[in-house]
């Protein structure tokens, strides 16, 4: 048996138990591993799913040229698709995120142009303007915008929730996810809801995001927005994929938390998960208060640890920042 090229094999990942990183949680904590994906993230669900959309309104021609603003994750799955289908691709990203990433685009025979993290998105210098800049000045290009395309939230209500639901039997009582583009928790959370509706879905957001408090108390608040090193989730603008009716509530976790639980979910699981499964799980353990025994809490890791060899998994780059102290590292290379 084999499939006709690499999209065909997109989705269907595995469902695998936590085992040590939940400790104290009695609940049965599962992780869906998206990192099986042949781009090594979730986002290749999203990725193949708007460019098959656009395909079909006629948004995206044959040879045209697909420019988008991307940490990478979603780049891979559009690169990739990309190469398959015919199209050529040109991201812009910021000079936060890891190296690794831009490689592995440029691998893909992507152009990345990296653009400065703090500037306003209406600056025309923010990753934002650029690839809005190149698509007006680009001929026969379409953007495919992750934010605002609702064909992200559709993909993951037509396969990753579905695949949850099967995998666990119906018995998920909890869903917790990071949040980005809000396309993963809003698409699988309606889906599950719709199962279910006693299900709660829960979003990890990080310190320096707007999401948790617009979900609390429906204010935009720039106060809420600065600098911050979790990589993937939080955002300082309210995407359209974000849908707050399928979200509970949010958990925020700060940064150190969720570096050190990407380094103890490789350590103690064995799970080499990229930064923003680290935020899920740290803020899964937040929570642990609202979870029961007979509880079936599923948790997504949305990428692979090797995108953060440079940051999480450098003892270094963690130290410099206070994230890990000297006995810790002892220990981690006893
Ligand atoms: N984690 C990582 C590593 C990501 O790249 C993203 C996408 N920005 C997310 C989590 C959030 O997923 P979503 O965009 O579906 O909310």
């Amino acid at each position: 048996m084999w499939y006709n090229n690499i999209l065909e094999t997109i989705g269907n990942t595995p469902l695998v138990k936590l085992n040590n990183v939940t400790e104290g949680i009695e609940a049965t904590v599962l992780a869906k591993i998206e990192s099986n994906n042949p781009g090594n993230s979730i986002k290749d669900r999203m990725a193949l799913k708007m460019i098959e959309d656009a395909e079909n309104s006629g948004a995206l021609k044959p040879g045209g040229t697909i420019i988008e603003g991307t940490s990478g994750n979603t780049g891979m799955g559009l690169a990739m698709a990309a190469i398959i289908k015919g199209y050529k691709c040109i991201f812009t990203s910021t000079d936060k995120q890891s190296k690794e990433k831009f490689d592995a685009l440029r691998a893909f025979g992507a152009e990345v142009i990296v653009c400065p993290t703090d500037v306003d998105p209406e600056d025309p210098r923010s990753y934002y303007s650029v690839s809005s800049r190149l698509e007006r000045e680009v001929p026969n290009s379409w953007k495919p915008n992750q934010y605002d395309n609702l064909s992200n939230t559709q993909a993951h209500y037509e396969q990753t929730g579905p695949e949850i639901w099967k995998q666990t039997e119906g018995k998920i009582t909890h869903l917790v996810v990071g949040v980005g583009t809000g396309g993963t928790i809003s698409g699988a959370g309606k889906y599950l809801k719709e199962q279910n509706p006693d299900i709660k879905v829960w979003g990890v957001d990080t310190y320096g995001s707007v999401f948790k408090k617009y979900k609390e108390t429906g204010e935009f608040d720039k106060n809420e927005i600065y600098p911050y090193i979790t990589e993937g989730i939080g955002e300082d603008f309210l995407p359209q994929n974000v849908n707050f009716d399928v979200i509970d509530g949010f958990e925020k976790v700060t940064d150190k938390d969720a570096a050190v639980m990407t380094r103890d979910i490789a350590l103690k699981e064995g799970i080499f998960a990229g930064n923003s499964a680290g935020a899920a799980v740290a803020g899964l353990l937040q929570l642990k208060h609202h979870f029961k025994p007979e509880d079936v809490v599923v948790v997504i890791f949305v990428d692979h640890g090797s995108r953060y060899m440079g940051k999480m998994f450098n003892k270094e780059w963690m130290m410099e920042r206070g994230f890990l102290e000297n006995e810790t590292i002892t220990e981690i290379t006893k």
